[in-house]
């Protein structure tokens, strides 16, 4: 590890990595250290079989007119879908349902988005579920794919945060997995792995960072932690986290949306248009949003979110899979469970120790935390990752951004390029 540096970078998820190519950029000397065995944090990709990627983490690269990786992408070779529409076919209670019932719930859609719209609009930071149609027989189904969007539930997100994210509706699906991309994108950037941050101390001359691999000197620090780490104490500040920071990270928690990953033999719904299903077993049910086979992959992937994904993760893996295997034979007949095979990949964000969730959703009233979250410390600790930017927060691109943006304010501090 360097030492003696300008910047520590700490963490090396989107946001440590594209920090540690913009210190560089500006002639700061750095090190990064990361937790975990691999980079990448939240973007991870997995094979399930040679030429079988699977996301553990992102996936779409959201507002791809606005978002970096997709240029990102074309250099390294990578290939991705131009999905602008999610037009998945649902099945309820048995059967798909029909056009009047999908017109009743892009109806509901745009009715719940509007009524966000305008209580933020007027500036009143309440919950989603104030104000959204709770009484309408959809109201389950919208609640399921926001807490998707979100991570969290919609009594527990407020409607200015939603509305203050970018959001051009334009999602674009990585071939080969985003988590991938990053890791192609970063392999230059050097970083000491598997050496978590335990202190981080402000001192006369700077910082002491202490991991447990060493303590490291540094001008500054960059913290890139997930609000939920920072908020868990497992780093210790000394001296503490002043109040408005730690209020901060605390009201920019990560809910859960984990990815649930089932290998078939083969796909037997190959080239059907029925390979995505919402399905609900039930009216009012908790819906499962399913597809078999994406990309010619033979695999299958269901998505959780909120309070629910969290107690299927806790519930475990053998549980997670089996509630998906029981909606797929709902949808396509009990034969479908013949080609399931052994091979299963189910994320478990929450339980991650050095994410403790999935991405950050602010509570009513806190869409304002954003900014304090990435507010410097004394001009000596510096804040970056998603949950710290103010319009592409939950995201990968949006981490990438605020590394860049701390980067800066360090470069600006220091005096960039010496
Ligand atoms: C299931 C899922 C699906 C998602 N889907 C999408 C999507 O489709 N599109 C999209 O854009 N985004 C998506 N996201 C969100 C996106 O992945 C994240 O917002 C983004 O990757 C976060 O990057 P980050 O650098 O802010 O944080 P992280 O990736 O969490 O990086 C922080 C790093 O800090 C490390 N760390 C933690 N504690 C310590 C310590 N004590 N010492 C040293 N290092 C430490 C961690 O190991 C980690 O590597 C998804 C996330 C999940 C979980």
């Amino acid at each position: 590890m360097a030492n003696d540096v300008d910047v520590v970078i700490i963490g090396a998820g989107s946001a440590g990595l594209s920090a540690a190519k913009a210190a560089a950029a500006s002639g700061l000397t750095f090190t990064v250290v990361e937790a975990s065995h691999r980079i990448g944090g939240r973007a991870y990709t997995e094979e399930f079989a040679q030429g079988q990627p699977f996301d553990l983490g992102c996936h779409w690269m959201h507002s791809a007119s606005l978002n970096p990786f997709v240029a990102i992408a074309d250099q390294h070779g990578f290939s991705y879908r131009k999905d602008n529409e999610w037009n998945q076919p649902i099945h309820n209670a048995g059967s798909w349902i029909g056009e009047d019932e999908r017109a009743a719930v892009q109806a509901l859609s745009e009715a719940n988005d509007k009524a966000i719209a305008a209580a933020a609009a007027q500036g009143r930071d309440c919950a989603v579920a104030d104000v959204v149609d709770l009484e309408d027989p959809w109201a389950a189904f919208h609640a399921y794919w926001f807490s998707l969007g979100v991570s969290r539930d919609i009594d527990q997100s407020g409607v200015v945060d939603v509305c203050a994210y970018n959001d051009t509706n334009e999602n674009w699906p990585v071939t080969e997995g985003y988590g991938a991309l990053v890791a192609a994108w970063a392999a230059d950037v050097p970083v000491t792995l598997n050496a978590p941050v335990k202190r981080i101390r402000l001192t006369a001359g700077g910082v002491e960072v202490v991991t447990s691999q060493g303590t490291i000197k540094g001008r500054t620090a960059l913290v890139t932690v997930s609000s939920n780490v920072l908020s868990s104490g497992r780093i210790i500040f000394e001296p503490g986290l002043p109040d408005w920071k730690s209020n901060a990270a605390r009201k920019l928690p990560l809910g859960v949306h984990n990815r649930i990953g089932v290998m078939l033999d083969d796909n037997p719904l190959a080239g059907s248009d029925r390979e995505n299903a919402t399905v609900m077993l039930e009216d009012d049910e908790v819906p499962l949003a399913l597809e078999v086979g994406p990309y010619g992959y033979s695999y299958v992937v269901g998505v959780t979110g909120g309070r629910f994904g969290s107690w299927l993760e806790r519930a475990g893996q053998q549980a997670s899979v089996e509630y998906l295997v029981e909606r797929m034979k709902a949808v396509w007949g009990n034969d479908i469970a013949k080609h399931v095979t052994d091979r299963v990949i189910v994320t478990a964000w929450e339980g991650d120790p050095w994410t403790l969730g999935s991405y950050s959703a602010a509570t009513p009233g806190n869409a304002h935390q954003r900014a304090e979250l990435a507010r410097p410390i004394d001009g000596r600790i510096f804040f970056a990752g998603e949950a710290t930017s103010s319009e592409f927060f939950s995201t990968c691109h949006g981490a990438y951004l605020t590394g860049i943006r701390a980067a800066n304010e360090i470069a600006e501090l220091l005096g960039g390029n010496r």
